[in-house]
């Protein structure tokens, strides 16, 4: 699979062209075979202030363009995203290792989708009817563009992520300056491209691959900038956070997770099986919703382990490009390291490695898939993200338990309960404290709804219609029906005169 697109010459993409920025060389690699996919100069701090100049130079035009002309624009982007699918797997599979068959099906169809629903949702602002709420006014209600929006996205689901940011608040009206990471940035470069090529003003959507300490933290804390919008880890996050907040700008934030699944004893087990494998191995485990924590029924416990354990011991790790392929490498050697060293260091915490745990031979960053069981609730592998092909399983005794250790986390991105039982379904979708609750599955997103965490896994949504109010400011405009100067309310500053 050959990767040819206008990033073979040009890492940043701002005021509607690439640009070949001064920062040091750098080189993208293809994680399955450590062979360089693409060279080009990083962005430095000066070329985020020049990003955020064509940005806010271009705000006025996109955000006073009608919601129809929105509209018409990212529609054609979505058709030109669609003829450009070959391009997106291609670069999708040699930047990240991502198995083919994942790419094609998931990430870039889903993200395709999204363009297309953002394209409708342009046109559909909601709001409180106009009215004379006081009696002596006419209020309305305005929806306005939050203005300037910068973008910082994670190498996990590249061409997804900057979908779920750049085109709502496109839809909205903002312009945005993205910085996606830098070993992941070609499709959110050929998105650019083919926005401008759909018709998006110059200036409207600028990309920036840069570090995150210089050219992330510039973006971040960016006087020029009106939003931060952020997807990555809980610790980077805060910082961005904190970099926004010295200018108080409006902040959203994605972050980690470590999803729990829970099994009650009247689900069905091989359905929750399978669901396990499917759940926490999707993008070889770097999924912020992956399923991550199974907290299994007593009376099921061994089964469970046994079959994940053996399903797990199935799965076709090997090269992304070949469909017959389950799970790619993971994205980078010292990720790997990061990962292989949690799985290690459980059997001292009291885990029993069930299956995986081990690297294999050769070149890429690879590494089976691995099941510990017994893991004790205070390990390191319960608590913290792997973000890498592991599952977790410890068992609970009953219900309250069961949602006790499903909760007993920082995190609050996703969760699956797995029961047949509608009373159990409907508690642990009440009293599970995440952006989202599974019944009876685990991973599936629609357009059409949010995604978005509590607690350590961040506020504000992604996708759908919620996702579009995070660019969008409310106005309320009140005006005077009565025509007179001596109003009835003056009296609570002044005495009546005359
Ligand atoms: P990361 O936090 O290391 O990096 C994310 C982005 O931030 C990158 O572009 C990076 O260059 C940039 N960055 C790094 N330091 C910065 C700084 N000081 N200031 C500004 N920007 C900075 O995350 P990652 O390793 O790329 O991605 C994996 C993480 O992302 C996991 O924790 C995963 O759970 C999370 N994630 C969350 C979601 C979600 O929707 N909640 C989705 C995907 C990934």
């Amino acid at each position: 699979m050959t990767v040819v697109s206008s990033q073979t010459v040009a890492g940043s993409w701002i005021d509607g062209a690439p640009v070949t920025t001064g920062g040091p060389a750098h080189t993208v690699t293809n994680p399955a075979t450590g062979a360089p996919v693409v060279e080009f100069a990083l962005a430095g701090p000066d070329d985020v202030d020049a990003a955020v100049a064509s940005a806010r130079r271009a705000l006025p035009g996109w955000a006073g363009a009608t919601p129809a002309e929105r509209s018409a624009v990212l529609a054609k982007l979505a058709k030109l995203a669609d003829e450009a699918t070959d391009t997106f797997v291609a670069e999708e599979v040699a930047q990240c290792g991502k198995p083919v068959r994942l790419a094609r099906e998931f990430d870039v169809p889903g993200s395709i989708d999204n363009i297309d629903f953002f394209s409708g949702a342009a046109r559909l602002l909601e709001g409180k009817a106009s009215g004379e709420y006081s009696g002596d006014h006419t209020s309305s209600i305005r929806r306005e563009a939050v203005g300037v929006v910068a973008t910082i996205t994670p190498w996990n689901y590249p061409l997804q992520m900057a979908v779920w940011k750049v085109i709502p608040a496109l839809a909205a009206g903002c312009s945005v300056i993205i910085k996606p990471a830098e070993i992941t940035p070609l499709t959110t470069l050929t998105l650019a491209r083919l926005a401008s090529e759909a018709g998006l003003p110059d200036g409207v959507f600028n990309v920036v691959t840069g570090g995150g300490a210089d050219v992330g933290t510039r973006l971040a804390g960016h006087a020029g900038v009106d939003m931060v919008t952020f997807t990555g880890s809980t610790p980077v996050g805060r910082k961005v956070m904190a970099a926004a907040a010295v200018h108080g700008h409006r902040t959203q934030l994605e972050l980690g997770g470590k999803a729990p699944f829970v099994v009650f004893d009247d689900a069905d087990l091989d359905a929750a099986i399978q669901g396990a494998a499917a759940g926490a191995l999707i993008n070889t485990g770097q999924d912020c919703t992956a399923a991550t924590r199974a907290i299994v029924a007593a009376d099921l416990y061994d089964d469970f382990v046994a079959g994940v354990g053996e399903l797990f011991g199935k799965i076709v790790v090997g090269d992304p490009e070949d469909p017959d392929t389950d799970i790619g490498p993971l994205i980078t050697a010292a990720h790997r390291a990061k990962v292989a060293g949690m799985v290690e260091r459980a059997p001292g915490e009291g885990g029993r490695i069930v299956t995986g745990g081990v690297a294999p031979d050769g070149p890429g960053s690879f590494y089976r898939p691995t099941v510990i069981a017994d893991v004790s609730e205070q390990s390191e592998v319960w608590r913290d993200e792997i973000f890498g092909p592991v599952l977790t399983v410890r068992p609970f005794t009953d219900d309250d338990d069961a949602l006790r250790q499903a909760n007993d986390t920082a995190y609050g991105l996703a969760a699956s309960a797995w029961t047949r039982d509608v009373y159990r379904a409907q508690r642990a979708s009440r009293e599970i404290h995440a952006g989202c609750v599974w019944i009876n599955d685990h991973i599936p997103i629609i357009s059409e709804m949010p995604h978005g965490g509590f607690g350590a896994s961040g506020f504000g949504k992604d996708m759908s219609q919620y996702s579009l109010e995070e660019y969008l400011s409310i106005k309320h405009v009140m005006s005077d029906i009565t025509g007179v100067a001596d109003k009835e309310w003056h009296r609570t500053v002044f005495a009546k005169r005359g």
